[in-house]
């Protein structure tokens, strides 16, 4: 089995929210201040997420932060003018030499999106992918979406595993078991955690923005060093605790953390093993797991004292076999 590093605790790792609302659709602050938002609360990179609208623009990028260019597509419904129904979380892939044209600042696009049968979701993901996006299913619980819709849709990047803007108002935030059906039925799709703000008050107690987070493992800040890295899942989610480390060696799974109460390991078929200190309530920085050839996947979630998560992304165990190792 190969030895890897996922994360490195030697190297810089940006932080960064991809989903969120400005004056553009209906957030309540223009850009320029929510730019600022985030400086204050020490982000690298944002995404202008904004409904069926597409931002592209570098008027905010400096050497220290970032805008990647994003829209949130939806209005997208089985039952017309009912919600649930679907959104997709949008983002500029530099990377990738699209099909069609790319979109351009503040280029519009028409809702609702007809729906024309069950293909309908597809047909969308497919066509942001055309232009050149990477497509991320946002916020499935909340949407009432059926766990089915992963397996049946395809091509799509990332599931919001946590959107911190649905907890804040409806706590029905958490995407991990959506990110897991997908997982279990073969796809390789990574998980995102993000605010969905639309208001950016810091004065609110109990804040709306800033509650959930990717910290990515980049070669540069860069659109194209962020887009790069988030493709390889060389970054965690979070909406609380720090990741520094995960790396397999000698067939081991290691993960180093922010002091936690628990640390998980979420494998599959078998069930990965459980950490915490129950008697003395000592927290956790670090673990580490055997990992059996017959898995498919693994990925840690580390909880702190405040129940907040960080997640890694998933470590696929055929990756880790050597040319000619045999599967157990
Ligand atoms: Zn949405
Ligand atoms: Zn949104």
């Amino acid at each position: 089995m190969k030895n890897i590093i996922l994360l490195d605790r030697s190297k810089v790792m940006y932080k960064g929210n991809l989903h969120l609302h400005t004056t553009w659709s209906d957030g309540r602050l223009p850009a320029a201040e929510v730019v600022e938002a985030f400086k204050a609360k020490g982000y690298h990179f944002i995404a202008f997420s904004d409904h069926d609208i597409y931002t592209r623009t570098e008027e905010f990028n400096t050497p220290d932060f970032i805008a990647i260019p994003a829209t949130e597509r939806g209005e997208l419904n089985p039952v017309a003018d009912k919600n649930p129904g679907y959104h997709f979380g949008v983002l500029d892939d530099p990377t990738v030499e699209p099909e069609l044209e790319r979109y351009g600042h503040l280029e519009e696009f028409p809702i609702p999106v007809p729906w024309v049968g069950d293909h309908s979701p597809q047909l969308l993901i497919d066509e942001l992918r055309a232009h050149g996006n990477l497509v991320i299913f946002n916020h499935p619980e909340w949407h009432l979406t059926r766990f089915d819709d992963m397996v049946k849709y395809d091509r799509f990047f990332a599931v919001e595993i946590y959107n911190h803007a649905t907890e804040w108002s409806t706590s029905s935030s958490y995407g991990a078991a959506y990110w897991d059906h997908a997982l279990q039925n073969g796809k390789r799709v990574f998980g995102i955690a993000s605010d969905d703000s639309h208001s950016h008050d810091p004065n609110w107690v109990i804040p709306e923005y800033g509650g959930g987070w990717v910290r990515v493992q980049a070669e540069e800040l860069t659109h194209a060093g962020i887009i790069t890295s988030l493709k390889k899942g060389a970054y965690y989610s979070s909406s609380g605790p720090e990741v520094y480390d995960l790396r397999v060696e000698d067939g081991q799974l290691q993960i180093q953390c922010s002091p936690c109460k628990f640390i998980m390991f979420k494998a599959f078929p078998q069930r990965g093993p459980f950490y915490g200190n129950f008697e003395t309530g000592e927290p956790l920085t670090e673990a580490s797991m055997t990992i059996e050839e017959d898995m498919v996947y693994v990925r840690v979630e580390c909880v702190d004292y405040e129940g907040n998560v960080a997640w890694t992304n998933p470590v696929f165990i055929a990756d880790l076999m050597e040319k000619g190792e045999k599967r157990g």
